[in-house]
């Protein structure tokens, strides 16, 4: 029988399911939204394919010390679609221009899932800027990637470490002489889970119907998960809430707490991240209000990659000292809330107000303050309920 890795260290990279050329392998979603291999023993001929591919059994060499830079994208109406400072846009444009093929993570349709996609064209590349704080599914990523080098193409390929280690693992000895791949920092990912909790509140409902656009944006996004206009305090807009539950790093996938990815020697030829604190330990005095990225250059293709886009960019070395400072996901995974083990049976059962009060570190004023806010604060007081727990459907 087929031994994939432990379920506390799968990441659903899918690499697995992607190396299966007989189909044995279906990811299928838990009870907590998040996809898992299932292998059908019937058909499997114990080819071994899916341990080779597994990131997680065999690890992805790391590149040594990346060399460091702060930068954003020159076009504000860029910078301003962007989460950070608009790289990944610059990045995706040299590679489309080059006839070849970006790979991204986007949002679903009905804006309650995101999954990888390939675009050909700068129409498709628009919907893959900006962060979505959900995990994205490889579907057939993977095997598209490995059709397009086939093919003599370049690929780009983003997305988050553990997707881009999973991608090594497939592709194992294929070359990969035309395959360039650009991580992000990680701070781990909730299941889409959280995402369909969070827009099925009726209140966030109206707020994203009156508005979420940004306006003299390069691509308006149907769901912003952040406003990088007021960077570094982008955490802002209909989806603020969402983000602190995410933050609050209770609903992380389970591998997200123990995950390799973590620190400042990376497995992409480039990583992007914010560049939080910038200026705190060394000098800076560039403009950093409507974004400012970490760009970690990791390889030799990565740092021609950067070259072939500078002019298009504010760029400035800076030390790794600095960046590591402020980013902790450069130096450690989040740490495990024990509210973890039920934090997704809880909002199956609660409102998002109970829900905020419950995973979110606020003070107690500001608890008082959301609770008024609901118009539900002397109920709280008398009672010390928050809410009545009522049946959710996912
Ligand atoms: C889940 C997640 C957690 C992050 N955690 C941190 C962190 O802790 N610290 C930090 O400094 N930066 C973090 N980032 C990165 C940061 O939010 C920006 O994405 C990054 O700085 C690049 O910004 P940009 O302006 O260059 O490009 P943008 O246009 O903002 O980035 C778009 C890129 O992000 C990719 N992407 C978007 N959503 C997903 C997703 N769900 N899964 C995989 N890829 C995705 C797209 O494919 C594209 O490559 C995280 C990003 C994600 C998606
Ligand atoms: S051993 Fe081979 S056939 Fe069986 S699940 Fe793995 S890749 Fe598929
Ligand atoms: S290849 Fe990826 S999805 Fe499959 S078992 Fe390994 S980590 Fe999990
Ligand atoms: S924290 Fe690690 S395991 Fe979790 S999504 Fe990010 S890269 Fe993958």
């Amino acid at each position: 029988m087929v031994k994939l890795c432990d379920r506390n260290i799968c990441t659903g990279c899918s690499a697995c399911a992607s190396a299966c050329h007989g189909g044995a392998i279906s990811m299928v979603a838990d009870s907590e939204g998040f996809l898992f291999p299932s292998v059908n023993a019937d058909i499997c001929s114990g080819c071994g394919l899916c341990e080779k591919a597994c990131p997680q059994l065999a690890q992805v060499e790391k590149h040594p010390a990346p060399a460091v830079f702060a930068a954003w994208n020159t076009n504000d109406a860029v910078r301003c679609s962007s989460s950070s400072g608009g790289l990944f846009y610059t990045f995706a444009r040299h590679i489309i221009e080059q006839k070849g093929v970006v790979f991204g993570a986007v949002l679903s349709e009905d804006i309650h899932s995101v999954s990888h996609t390939y675009a050909v064209d700068m129409d498709g590349v628009k919907p893959m800027m900006g962060s979505k704080y959900v995990q994205s599914s490889i579907g057939s990523s993977y095997r598209e990637v490995k059709e397009f080098l086939k093919s003599g193409r370049k690929v780009l390929f983003t997305g988050t470490p553990c997707q881009v280690a999973g991608l090594y693992g497939f592709l194992g000895k294929c070359s990969t002489d035309n395959l360039y791949t650009v991580d992000v920092i990680c701070h781990g990912v909730p299941s889409a889970g959280l995402l369909k909790f969070y827009l099925g509140d009726s209140a966030v409902q109206k707020t994203i119907s009156n508005g979420g656009i940004q306006a003299g944006a390069a691509y308006s996004s149907p769901l912003a998960f952040r406003n990088p206009a007021a960077w570094p305090d982008s955490f802002t807009g209909p989806m603020k809430d969402y983000v602190s539950l995410f933050l609050s790093g209770q609903f992380m996938r389970e591998s997200c707490f123990s995950c390799s990815h973590t620190s400042i020697q990376r497995i992409s030829d480039i990583t992007i991240g914010d560049f939080w604190g910038i200026g705190e330990c060394q000098p800076f005095d560039g403009d950093t209000s409507k974004g400012c990225s970490v760009v970690l250059v990791n390889s030799e293709k990565g740092s021609r990659l950067l070259d072939s886009v500078k002019e298009n960019l504010f760029l400035q070395e800076r030390t790794a000292g600095e960046a590591i400072a402020r980013n902790a996901q450069l130096h450690s995974p989040t740490q495990r809330h024990p509210k973890r083990d039920s934090s997704y049976n809880y909002i199956q059962h609660h409102s998002l107000l109970s829900a905020m009060l419950h995973f979110v570190d606020y003070s107690f004023s500001r608890k008082i303050k959301r609770l008024y806010k609901s118009g539900i604060g002397a109920a709280y007081l008398v009672t010390g309920r928050t809410v009545r727990p009522r049946k959710r459907n996912r």
